[in-house]
């Protein structure tokens, strides 16, 4: 496809879009709805589509209409796999094609852009030809830290760092950022709930070493996150390909040999006055030896001086601020509000969000001025105030931060994501605002369910500087649940569970009826139910009824109370589609339905569920749950007798567990797997999911897979070999687990004549 000259520039500015390429990238993987790329990208899913829809019309996505019970879905995939740009001599032609590939580097979100360049050349050399893998920048604010990266690493990942974002939102945003390198592993890993320190640490390290990708951490001493520091010290010790550069105001301390440590100092005198000279300064060489004396380099001071009048400083008191306070004195009023706004946010601001805080009409000339002297930076669709220029505008602010973060909660609750809540949550504890807290915490419960599972230790971190609350404590206990810690849980939301009401009690009784059932104390489950059923009964609220369902499904299926359990699953099914358009929810609802009707050993109707959530499944792209239809459907069409079928179902679950390192669902497939496989006369691949199993045992402490012993023996038994050994193996290693074993031994008879393994 040729495209004329305006649609021409028109794809070139989309190309340089870093959202656009990170939506292009992710695609590469399969079709996507709309609504889970925006949860990818951690964006608002109204701007995804929007952005969809641009890419589509200029021919480089395709979307579909697909219909799921009765709604229509829509679906984006690639259309191409290039853009191709030939310079001819009639003009630049571009041409979006099957077969031609292109590569644009992709910088991360934030990329700062650099103006012109002085100095640095021993600097520059060190770091370009280290041998490190792992480099720290450090020294004081405005030094020339970020410059300098950006000089040395064009093309780098770059994240900075915030106080409350912390590892989760670091590690997700490099695992877009690897998924665009064609890493996708880490990225399928975290969208798939995969939480795990060690995998997580292990993935990105394999993704940085396989990619070759450089990362920077911008102003790393901000991040107050100790796991962003055992990662990094991981990385020191075990990167061998790729580079990760730190940037910080004090040396880190890694605790790892393989560090290069550069401290930087002002830039020498000759470069000192060119950059004083191209920031509009006026003062002869002469003259400038004593700005230079003052400075000692000190670049962002040269670049504020360059704008005062260049006469005699008094050094005496504050220096800096002495300088700024010149500066500032010569900015119109429109400048100095815009200045005094910016400085209550210690992050970077998107343009959209200080038009929405600036009190005046045109918002687009001051922010243009300030950055044109220096005072704002720019970065990428982000602005934001050095911190040094802030810690002088703080001292003359007059603005009032109250009226600001209630303008910028406001803001950015309607970009409906799960990161800006997380901002919006920041600033609602930062005003102490108990109500506002309140009720961000029931759009929590009602919208933003992935926050917790997605940025554990963000929310954590801000949930507990306000413990006091009881809304917030029993949040924590949700975390804490999260992370597998159960008892924990249970007393917080045990201690806390008198002092709440409404949708909070509830979610409450419903949290402490699900750890109760966890914990298989069956009895207490159902006094909590119960407590949750009466508030069900006063106030009709569908999201309320669907967790009181949900949980008795639960209960009754632990009990066996089939019959009861599958009417409590229809009843969901009921909820979830009064809740309206909410997809997730459904396929799971699917899911359970059955699940129960394959415990009533009806699998034909269990396939229909199952299938029903399959295709929820994949039309929302939602990979976790399509795999866990095929662990399901793996089981089912085992006891239908439909071996072949189990086998392809199967191969497809494991492969993706296993990719994503959740060992426990492996196993469970594994199981039915190798089962199916002997219902086939398979002996040799079985074999292969027996050993398979064994070296997941190793590696994780799910008892089941050490069945593989027990499958081990089948084989051998079959074979007419010698099997007490390997049963004996197998005996022992589940020896606390009598159950598993029967179950084991039930399921297998199915296949294979086990007797003798029971008297043994
Ligand atoms: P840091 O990251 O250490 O806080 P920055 O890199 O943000 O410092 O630099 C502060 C200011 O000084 C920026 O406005 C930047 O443009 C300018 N600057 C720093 N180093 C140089 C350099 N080598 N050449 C030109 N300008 C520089």
């Amino acid at each position: 496809m040729v495209v004329d000259p305006l649609e021409a520039s028109r794809l070139l500015k989309m190309l340089s879009n870093e959202v656009n390429l990170q939506i292009l990238s992710v695609l590469r993987a399969g079709s996507f709805n709309p609504r889970e790329l925006a949860r990818i990208l951690h964006r608002n899913e109204t701007d995804v589509s929007r952005r969809l829809k641009a890419l589509e019309r200029m021919g480089l996505v395709e979307g579909k209409w697909v219909r799921i019970g009765g709604k229509n879905v829509r679906m984006y995939s690639l259309k191409v796999e290039g853009v191709n740009i030939s310079f001819r001599p009639e003009g630049i032609s571009i041409e979006t094609s099957e077969r031609k590939e292109y590569s644009l580097p992709l910088s991360g979100e934030r990329a700062p852009e650099i103006g012109d360049f002085f100095g640095r050349k021993g600097e520059i050399e060190l770091l370009s030809f280290s041998r490190e893998r792992v480099i720290a920048v450090y020294g004081i604010a405005g030094i020339g830290k970020t410059s300098l990266a950006v000089k040395v690493f064009p093309e780098a990942f770059w994240y900075q760092a915030e106080e409350t974002e912390g590892f989760d939102y670091f590690v997700w945003q490099l695992g877009i950022h690897l998924n665009a390198l064609g890493f996708p592993h880490l990225l399928e890993y975290l969208r798939a709930g995969g939480r795990n320190e060690r995998d997580e640490f292990e993935l990105a390290l394999r993704g940085i070493e396989e990619t070759g990708a450089t990362v920077v951490i911008d102003d790393l001493h901000k991040c107050g996150d100790e796991k962003m520091g055992r990662f990094l010290t991981f990385l020191a010790e075990g990167l061998k390909n790729g580079k990760v550069v730190l940037l910080s105001r004090e040396r880190p301390s890694l605790g790892a040999e393989n560090v290069l440590y550069l401290r930087l100092e002002g830039l020498d005198v000759k470069s000192a006055y060119r950059l004083f000279k191209a920031r509009g300064g006026k003062a002869d060489p002469g003259e400038f030896a004593e700005v230079y004396r003052l400075t000692r380099g000190h670049p962002l001071a040269i670049v504020l001086f360059a704008q005062a009048s260049s006469s005699g400083v008094d050094a005496s008191g504050n220096f800096f601020d002495f300088l700024m306070s010149e500066v500032y004195g010569r900015l119109t009023e429109k400048e100095r509000l815009l200045l005094q706004i910016l400085s209550l946010f210690d992050e970077p601001l998107e343009y959209e969000a200080i038009k929405a805080l600036y009190p005046g009409r045109n918002v687009f000339a001051p922010l243009y001025a300030l950055t044109r002297k220096g005072l704002v930076e720019r970065r990428g669709e982000l602005y934001f105030i050095h911190d040094l220029i802030r810690g002088f505008v703080e001292s003359v602010r007059e603005v009032e931060p109250a009226d600001y973060y209630e303008a910028y909660i406001g803001y950015l609750l309607r970009k409906r994501s799960a990161r800006d809540f997380l901002r919006a949550f920041k600033y609602a504890i930062l005003l102490g605002d108990e109500d506002r807290i309140k009720a961000l915490i029931e759009e929590r419960l009602r919208k933003f369910k992935r926050v917790v599972q997605d940025f554990q230790g963000a929310y954590l971190s801000l949930l507990s500087k306000a413990p006091q609350i009881p809304q917030v404590r029993s949040e924590m206990g949700r975390v804490y649940f999260q992370r597998g810690f159960f008892e924990k849980a249970l007393r917080i939301w045990l201690d806390v569970e008198e002092k709440l009401d409404g949708i909070f009690r509830a979610d409450v009784l419903s949290s402490i009826a699900d750890v109760y059932l966890e914990l298989n104390d069956f009895e207490k489950a159902e006094e909590y139910l119960g407590k949750l059923k009466e508030i069900v009964g006063k106030k009709p609220d569908p999201e309320v009824e669907l967790w009181y369902y949900v949980i008795k499904t639960k209960l009754h299926y632990y009990r066996g109370e089939v019959k009861e359990g599958l009417e409590s699953a229809f009843k969901e099914l009921d909820v979830a589609k009064r809740l309206g358009h909410y997809p997730e929810l459904e396929a799971l609802v699917y899911l359970h339905i059955g699940d129960v009707y394959s415990e009533m050993e009806r699998p034909e109707e269990a396939i229909h569920y199952f299938l029903l959530a399959l295709q929820v499944a994949k039309a929302y792209s939602l990979s976790f749950l399509e795999h866990t239809c095929y662990m399901e459907l793996t089981k089912v069409y085992f006891h239908l007798g439909e071996y072949e079928k189990a086998v392809v179902e199967g191969d497809r679950a494991i492969n993706y567990f296993t990719r994503i390192r959740n060992y426990r669902r492996a196993v469970d497939t594994l199981g039915y797997h190798f089962l199916a496989l002997i219902g086939l006369g398979e002996l040799e691949k079985a074999e292969e999911d027996a050993k398979e199993m064994l070296r997941m045992a190793q590696g994780s402490n799910y008892p089941l897979a050490w069945a593989g012993y027990i499958f081990l023996a089948v084989i051998e038994k079959l074979r007419g070999g010698n099997w007490g050994e390997y049963l004996r193996l197998g005996r022992e290693r589940l020896g606390d687990y009598p159950w598993l074993y029967e179950a084991v031994l039930e399921e297998s008879a199915r296949v294979v004549d086990v007797g003798e393994f029971k008297e043994k």
